[in-house]
């Protein structure tokens, strides 16, 4: 098989995974801030023990010195405020770990079933809405990857499986492979998908490896990348994006709409046209799962139309992603309309 050049070599991200940034201070001094500049009080070291601190060096390396605010640097540093309790936001705001789930299993849309396939991530979002989930009991590794298998046999209206968690690329290549052989020979399934934001934290994570897992799939796979800013999809990103395109997997990006990080016309339009140079389409814009200790990233609904309708006539339709809330019980997810807004440049006659 013909090798790919990647300016990394196969199974280099192992170390990398393994010498995250865990410790506040030694991230703040990578970026060359204070405690006093990104006001991390008690309540912050109170957050980081509940949910760890993590981010892989090649994402922290995308991050501007000294800059408090910048985008990257706010989507994983813990912050005050965050144990402060906020009417409306709890521990399951989607309603996963109540029901719908069964050993890691959850089918709650028609067609399609979501494997929580572990709970490790190479970084920690905070404002992730699994951020409390149960992940000890609620996976399907070991011994439960033989009943999920059984399940997804058992029910011939599944026609697509998603691999999610956690993050599925968390996984070492055989396992993975191991598990999407396991999922293909169901001959009802007909689609995979991988929601992962792996190659945009540690794009060394596609390597020759992985595209051997890739290069051995019998039917169409997916992969759904995350990612909430252009400042994120560095030249490594894209290399690691055109490698998978190149392998023939069709390639998507969910974001977040964040406060701080790119609740603004600039940052979504740079984003769209970013993820385009990497070969990735946007997807969906979530709004916030409204989970405990992420109430600061909020924005809210009417704020965030008028932003999608600007977008939306900046961008050609193909780039402009789908704004979606998760509604408990909701059959799908909830496509939030758009305003309807004049051209700004046909206003100035432009
Ligand atoms: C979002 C989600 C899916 C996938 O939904 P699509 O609209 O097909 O992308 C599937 N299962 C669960 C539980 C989800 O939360
Ligand atoms: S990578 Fe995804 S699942 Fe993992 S912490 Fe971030 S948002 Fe949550």
């Amino acid at each position: 098989m013909e090798r790919h050049r990647f300016p990394w070599s196969t199974g280099d991200w192992r170390g990398q995974l393994a010498h995250a940034v865990t410790d506040v201070d030694d991230l703040l001094e990578l970026v060359g801030l204070t405690r006093d500049a990104v006001d991390l009080g008690l309540d912050a070291e109170e957050a980081a023990r509940n949910f760890r601190l993590r981010v892989p060096r090649a994402f922290v390396k995308r991050m501007r010195r000294g800059a408090s605010s910048d985008p990257l640097l706010r989507q994983v540093l813990p912050t005050n405020g965050e144990m402060q309790p906020v009417r409306g936001f709890n521990v399951d705001p989607v309603g996963e770990a109540s029901g719908g789930s069964a050993g890691g299993v959850l089918h709650k849309y028609r067609g399609r079933a979501l494997l929580v396939v572990t709970g490790a991530c190479a970084v920690h979002c905070r404002y992730c809405f699994r951020r409390h989930y149960p992940y000890g009991n609620e996976t399907v590794q070991g011994q439960g990857l033989e009943q999920a298998i059984a399940a997804l046999e058992a029910d011939r209206s599944i026609s697509e499986v998603i691999l999610s968690g956690g993050d599925p690329l968390s996984l070492a290549d055989e396992p993975l492979n191991d598990l999407c052989d396991a999922i293909e020979a169901i001959s009802h399934v007909r689609r995979l998908r991988w929601h992962t934001r792996t190659p945009v934290v540690l794009p060394s994570r596609v390597d020759n490896g992985l595209l051997g897992v890739i290069a051995g799939r019998r039917k169409p796979l997916t992969i759904v990348v995350h990612a909430n800013h252009a400042q994120e999809l560095s030249e490594d990103v894209r290399i690691a994006c055109c490698a998978l395109a190149e392998a023939g997997i069709f390639l998507l990006n969910q974001s977040v709409l964040l406060a701080g990080v790119n609740d603004d016309v600039q940052s979504l339009v740079a984003l769209s046209e970013r993820l385009f140079d990497c070969r990735v389409l946007p997807y969906y814009l979530h709004l916030l799962d409204r989970v405990a200790g992420a109430a600061h990233f909020e924005v809210g609904e009417d704020e965030a139309r008028t932003l999608m309708s600007e977008v939306s006539v900046r961008l050609p339709g193909y780039l402009v992603p789908r704004l979606v809330r998760e509604v408990e019980g909701a059959p799908a997810k909830v496509v939030v309309g758009q305003d309807v807004v004049p051209d700004p440049c046909s206003r100035e006659g432009v």
